[in-house]
């Protein structure tokens, strides 16, 4: 080791201390130990990989799922100084980068995970100093995850080749299962799991049957104050929201994948710079915008999972001051993701089940969600969180019923 990694982390990264489980996930990485560290969005990953790329001798490898994703976090880290660079099929300056890389002039280098299998980048491995492996969105090796990459398949035998170098993956969405399974794929020992907290006290959860969601919408935001973001299902379902909740005395704005670029880029720096907008979008807003006074984050129908759900909602409240997520769900949500998990792939349709299963659990429940939503992610919880809408209004006997026949009758 070269540097003191307090000394990193305050020179470097201008930090005055580590945050939640980072020191752990640090020390264990400079020990040279496999680990899995899963924190929630916005914990702080990327610092345990970085810090030891720069403590350590020698780059730090990092797979990420994503181009945009890795050009990100490129900009980021060349913004404090370390020396990082990407290698993948769109950049231009290739050969410049695998020089610097043999020259062991890079700290952090950024691939695809399909480049593991590419037998000259191995050979170019073998060539260059490794000083560690980090994994980043390591979710994506589990078919249990909700987003599976069968390219992260092609890792392990990469790793197990450099049985010197140290791994670490992480991820913010694994649930106990997919935890374990990630271990398990990526040769990690069960020891070397770390798991962050989870709770995000000051969000309150709600979640009711609906009736007539877009009025339901509507009448929940008249009540709040400060921007917000309401996902809907559909660019449909965006399109007829936002107009609907247009008009109502403030700034709403529509977000989809179908709208010109030039648009998109436009509302969601509106919405950034806003202090009472409504931006309607699909589940493709929000992924890495950094606006921490989000009042509330509402769910226009079910989501996909428990993980995209914490995700979403997530997005509320990152300044610690009071948040709000109403999740609005109906019966026939639950009937058209059975029919979708009917239509995918065999192998993936238990994980599925299991996923939906597991969201059932969480809007049906008359007890507290944010223990569910807890022990969900493999943490303890006390009985009643004194925050959701359930421990805030113990539901009657009747309306529980009423709540669960809609489920059962999906
Ligand atoms: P994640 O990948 O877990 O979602 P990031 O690595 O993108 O999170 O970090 C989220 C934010 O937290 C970044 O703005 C980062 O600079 C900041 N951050 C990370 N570690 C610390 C720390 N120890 N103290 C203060 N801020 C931190
Ligand atoms: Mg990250």
């Amino acid at each position: 080791m070269t540097r003191d990694p307090l000394d990193i982390l305050h020179e470097t990264f201008g930090f005055r201390s580590f945050r939640g489980v980072q020191d752990q996930v640090v020390g264990r990485v400079l020990d040279g130990r496999n680990t899995l560290a899963v924190m929630p969005t916005g914990a702080g990953k990327s610092l345990c990989y970085q810090l030891p790329s720069l403590a350590l001798d020698g780059t730090c490898l990092v797979v990420s799922p994503l181009i945009a994703l890795m050009h990100d976090q490129l900009r980021a880290a060349e913004a404090v100084g370390i020396r990082a660079a990407t290698l993948t099929s769109v950049d231009e300056n290739r050969e410049e980068t695998i020089a610097r890389f043999r020259a062991g002039e890079l700290d952090l280098l950024y691939v695809a995970p399909e480049r593991a299998s590419n037998e000259s980048f191995r050979n170019l491995l073998r060539q260059s100093k490794l000083a560690l492996f980090a994994i980043d969105e390591a979710h994506c090796v589990s078919e249990w995850g909700h987003d599976f990459r069968p390219d992260y398949r092609l890792l392990r035998p990469l790793l197990d080749s450099f049985p010197e170098v140290p791994r670490l993956a992480l991820t913010a969405t694994a649930d106990a299962h997919t935890q374990a399974d990630i271990l398990d794929q990526l040769g990690i020992p069960r020891d070397g799991l770390i798991v962050a907290g989870f709770d995000r006290p000051n969000i309150r959860y709600a979640i009711t049957p609906r009736e007539n969601t877009n009025a339901q919408v509507a009448e929940f935001i008249a009540a709040q104050q400060g921007p917000g973001i309401v996902y809907a299902q559909t660019r449909a379902g965006v399109e007829k929201l936002a107009e609907r909740l247009g008009g109502a005395g403030r700034p709403v704005l529509p977000y989809h994948a179908g709208l010109d670029p030039a648009v998109r880029r436009r509302n969601q720096a509106a919405f950034v710079a806003s202090e009472d907008m409504v931006i309607v979008a699909t589940v493709a807003f929000g992924m890495g915008i950094d606006k921490p006074d989000v009042r509330f984050v509402v769910h226009a129908g079910l989501p996909k999972s428990i993980e995209g759900y914490y995700q979403e909602t997530g997005r509320a409240g990152r300044d610690g001051d009071p948040a709000v997520a109403q999740l609005f769900w109906g019966a026939d949500d639950f009937a058209r993701a059975r029919q979708r998990i009917g239509e995918v792939e065999a192998a993936r349709q238990p994980g599925e089940r299991a996923r939906l299963t597991a969201l059932g659990a969480l809007v049906e429940t008359a007890g507290c969600r944010r223990r569910i939503l807890l022990r969900h992610f493999g943490e303890d919880a006390p009985e009643t969180c004194g925050n959701c809408d359930n421990c805030l209004s113990p539901p009657s006997a009747i309306d529980a019923s009423v709540t669960a026949q809609k489920f059962l009758s999906a």
